[in-house]
């Protein structure tokens, strides 16, 4: 077994998940198997209970996992499923530390930082190794270099190479070469001095990313090298892409990435096989289409509080050879001037999960929009509730229906809590997690989309559609055409009687990928292609 750790240093948002998920890419392509996690120093046990402003996207997996959203890059650029192993927090590590005290596994020792909390990090990492067959983990620390809180990480993956070995890890650091407009000049001191952090640790990198706004030249390259004490060819520049982000595998082979990690570990193999990828960034750098969708939600002004549902529409642009161009719509503009002024020219609308209830009238007006006007709807989750309550309101006049999520009163629940979830008191980890089967009817547009039915989707919701009022919203032509295998969960709703009205409970945006694009996102992108404007 071969390991990478991935740091970073100088500044976050330095795409060092991008970084390692694109390495990822490469290795796996040469013809081995590589299994990605993320190792986060904040305290939370996992992501779930913080808001996308604080955290962006929860990422979702098979297992019911509420993780990192580079998770999600892992998983897109990678074949690789993961599972809640493959996303360690602090939180979690302190939980354990903390249990095992209390249960008196550590009698007689006084409980500290090392070695207890850093053995609890590497036991993680046996534990992965037990569970995989994979040729390569590459680990990625959250956090920059230098934070306080991620020190106990860096000390861990210090002390494992001397347990499993030095030919064995390598570690790729992920720096930032900021330009002075000024001096007109590249500076390298922010990347030497996160580096002599690392080493001050005990960590030498084995190769640099250094990413930047402006190329880096072999003089940029020789100072790091120098001042960082690694070969100039293990510079390796990241320089800002314009056209996509799934070409950051290809900028990284073209920098020899590959093969400076395969010679550093001792991996032979030949070169990786990246015909696939490169047709596919060819289709979403150079589509012959190009279409409006509109994307309402309430944290729009964030890139990263959709991150998976942009990055599949963009996957379905490029299977329809079209290029999305997604119109971002707050749903408390809709509520304050209308629906139309925001959704004339866009040719479909999606809008997707979502907890709380700001902005949730603007989405009801969007739903609305979309269906009188036969503009092409994908609900997501939170985006089929809506579609739901959208539709009894004003096709059925059930007056008041809602959520009771949002109005616990309300004379028509056609969203509402299943028995199980109203005895549930904590907020972390207990919703409707994970991979779910649904059955669909066979004459269903979606069941036509999968070309199946019965699929297996990922969920992250606690209501559901309250199929006492099932029968009513049919007989206005409302269908419900999925649900679980026993019948009792609502799983997917779709008008017939409209170009492209789909709304699912589920997460199709979690099992998207740029090689193989999701059938329902696929089909949507395809139906607003039709509708064009
Ligand atoms: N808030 C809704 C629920 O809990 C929808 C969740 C979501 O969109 N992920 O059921």
């Amino acid at each position: 077994m071969k390991y990478i750790f991935v740091t970073g240093g100088v500044v976050s948002s330095l795409g060092k998940g991008l970084a390692a998920a694109a390495l990822g890419t490469l290795l796996e392509r040469r013809g081995l198997k590589v299994l990605m996690q993320k190792f986060d120093p904040y305290l939370n046990v996992d992501p779930g209970t913080m808001s996308p402003f604080q955290h962006g996207e929860v990422y979702v997996l098979d297992d019911g996992a509420e993780t990192d959203l580079d998770l999600g890059h892992y998983e897109r650029f990678t074949s690789g499923r993961l599972s809640q192993l493959n996303n360690l927090t602090s939180g979690q590590v302190y939980e354990n530390v903390i249990k095992k005290e209390r249960k008196g596994d550590y009698l007689g020792a006084t409980v500290q930082v090392i070695p207890h909390v850093t053995d609890e990090i590497k036991q993680r990492i046996y534990d992965v190794v037990e569970s995989t067959d994979a040729d390569i983990i590459i680990t990625e620390i959250g956090g920059t270099t230098g934070d306080i809180e991620g020190l106990p990480f860096l000390e861990a993956i210090r002390q494992f190479k001397d347990e499993v070995g030095h030919e064995n890890v390598a570690y790729m650091h992920a720096t930032l070469v900021p330009f002075i407009k000024a001096a007109e000049e590249l500076k390298t001191k922010p990347t030497q001095q996160s580096v002599a952090k690392l080493r001050e640790i005990g960590i030498a990198p084995d190769v640099i990313i250094c990413r930047s706004e402006y190329p880096i030249d072999n003089e940029i390259k020789r100072k790091i090298s120098m001042f960082c004490n690694i070969k100039p060819e293990a510079v390796v520049p990241f320089v800002d892409i314009v056209g996509s982000i799934y070409e950051a595998p290809l900028k990284l082979y073209d920098q020899n990435l590959d093969s400076i990690i395969c010679e550093r570990l001792g991996l032979e193999t030949g070169e990786p096989d990246l015909i696939e990828w490169r047709n596919m960034v060819d289709r979403i750098v150079n589509p012959t289409h190009s279409v409006k969708i509109g994307v309402v939600g309430k944290y729009i002004e964030l890139q990263d509080a959709y991150k998976s549902i942009y990055e599949s529409l963009t996957h379905a642009g490029a299977a329809n050879d079209t290029k999305v161009e997604i119109i971002r719509i707050d749903s408390g503009d809709i509520e304050e001037n209308g629906a139309a002024k925001y959704l004339e020219d866009v040719a479909a609308v999606l809008i997707p999960g979502g907890f709380g209830d700001r902005g949730i009238e603007g989405k009801i007006m969007a739903a609305q929009y979309a269906r009188e006007n036969n503009l092409p709807y994908f609900g997501i989750c939170l985006g089929m509730q809506i579609a739901t309550i959208e539709f009894a309101r004003n096709a059925c006049s059930l007056i008041g229906a809602h959520s009771t999520e949002f109005e616990p009163q309300t004379p028509h629940p056609v969203i509402c809590l299943l028995e199980e979830q109203r005895e549930i008191e904590n907020m972390g980890a207990t919703m409707r997690l994970g991979t779910w089967e649904a059955k669909l009817t066979d004459e269903s547009r979606s069941a036509k989309l999968y070309g199946s039915n019965t699929v297996n989707e990922r969920h992250r919701h606690r209501y559901e559609f309250n199929q006492n009022y099932k029968t009513q919203l049919e007989e206005n032509g409302f269908r419900l055409v999925g649900t679980s295998p026993d019948g009792t969960l609502g799983e997917i709703i779709e008008i017939p009687d409209h170009p492209f009205f789909i709304a699912v409970q589920f997460h199709p945006e979690f099992q998207s990928k740029p090689t193989n694009p999701h059938p329902l996102f696929k089909g949507f992108v395809a139906a607003a292609l039709a509708n064009r404007k």
